[in-house]
């Protein structure tokens, strides 16, 4: 007997012919003596759709009212794929977040997984009962709901495995492994049938959006047995692990990242401090900063560029357009017709020529 932890995301339990074959896939795994937690997404476009309404509603809606109304979605996946396996006749349970003890910490939208009280998914496993959880969501010190980030269903997955010492965690998803790059966009993308913690991260977190950055990040670091496969086709997925044959591969995979922009804070007087006073101000609004340009200095001035989320894009102007006289800069520019483009292999660190072959 193996205790699975399997996930299925959005598109896995898009409609009742999806949930029904989750179901399938779930109680196979159980009859052949398995104990089994399920963690859910919210089906197919849910998440997006929700978002959509609240904007509809309010313009700045607070992150705690959306950590309200996000949650919901997996709320409903979880009871309707328990109704599911329950009318195949077995007997399941399913739980929200913070039944399922998924304590984190108080950030609403990007909440952090601080620990995981399995009590009661122990106490329903001892029970012979199939476990299914919503993903994406759990409970702060305040009692509030709050969400782990999009894409967060992985990180309950793995942390709920990683918190039952689970002998495996199995991402089914609507692709059949990890590939070099987006095999819906890149048609030569090849499957990957192992990839390190580390190259895995470096693609989670450049855009590669099949794993959220943090599931890697926690997988390693409890060092979970994970694989990535499909839930349609019954085909061998991608191992995540520590460990890897490189095979001399030099360059594992491409990312790009759409969902950037790119913020230019125009001509500000080109001496030390000024980074440091713009960078503070977006630090403290916990905004995340990524690639920095800082231009060559002209006339004692210079532009200091730098990218964040879409996502946090108007916040950013915001603060830095209320602080512009104390940063000393013109005017704040936002360019949102940007991507980047990543590589990732950890063998490039040791051999020239990368760059120009990817150029
Ligand atoms: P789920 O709803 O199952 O969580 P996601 O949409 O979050 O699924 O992630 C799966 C998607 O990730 C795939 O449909 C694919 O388009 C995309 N993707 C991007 N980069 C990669 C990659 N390198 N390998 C596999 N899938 C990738
Ligand atoms: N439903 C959430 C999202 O769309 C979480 C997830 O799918 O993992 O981001
Ligand atoms: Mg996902």
């Amino acid at each position: 007997m193996a205790l699975i932890v399997m996930k299925f995301g959005g598109s896995s339990v898009a409609n009742t012919e999806r949930i029904a074959n989750a179901t399938r896939i779930i109680t196979d795994s159980y009859k052949s003596g398995n104990e089994v937690v399920v963690i859910v997404s919210a089906q197919g476009d849910t998440t997006d759709e929700l978002i959509e309404k609240a904007h509809g509603i309010g313009t700045r809606p607070s992150k705690r009212e959306m950590d309200m109304l996000l949650s919901s979605g997996e709320q409903i996946s979880s009871a309707l794929l328990a109704i599911a396996i329950e009318q195949a006749g077995f007997k399941v349970v399913s739980l929200t977040g913070w039944q399922a003890g998924i304590r984190t910490s108080s950030a609403y939208s990007q909440a952090r997984v601080r620990k995981i009280d399995t009590i009661r998914i122990r106490k329903e496993l001892d029970s012979n009962s199939i476990v299914v959880v919503a993903g994406f969501q759990g409970v702060n010190d305040e009692g509030d709901i709050t969400t782990l980030g999009r894409g967060g269903s992985d990180t309950s997955a793995v942390a709920v495995a990683a918190a039952l010492r689970a002998d495996r965690c199995i991402i089914y998803t609507d692709v059949d492994g990890v590939y070099t790059a987006d095999p819906r966009k890149i048609k030569t993308a090849q499957k990957l049938s192992e990839i390190s913690f580390d190259e895995m991260l470096e693609l989670a977190s450049l855009g590669a959006q099949v794993l959220q950055n943090r599931s890697v990040e926690l997988a390693k670091k409890y060092n979970v047995n994970l694989e990535v496969k499909s839930s349609i086709t019954d085909v061998e997925g991608t191992l995540v692990k520590e460990v890897i044959d490189v095979e001399g591969m030099l360059i594992r995979g491409i990312t790009k990242d759409e969902n950037i922009v790119a913020v230019s804070v125009l001509e500000v007087p080109d001496i030390p401090g000024v980074a440091f006073k713009i960078f503070s101000l977006v630090g403290q609004r916990n905004i995340n900063v990524d690639i920095i340009l800082q231009s060559e200095g002209r006339d004692g001035l210079q532009d200091i560029t730098f990218t964040v989320s879409k996502l946090d894009s108007e916040m950013t102007r915001a603060i830095l357009e209320e602080n512009l006289s104390t940063i000393g800069g013109r005017s704040i520019k936002i360019d949102n017709s940007v991507a980047k483009v990543s590589i990732v292999g950890s063998g490039m660190q040791s051999n020239s020529g990368v760059a120009s072959r990817m150029f």
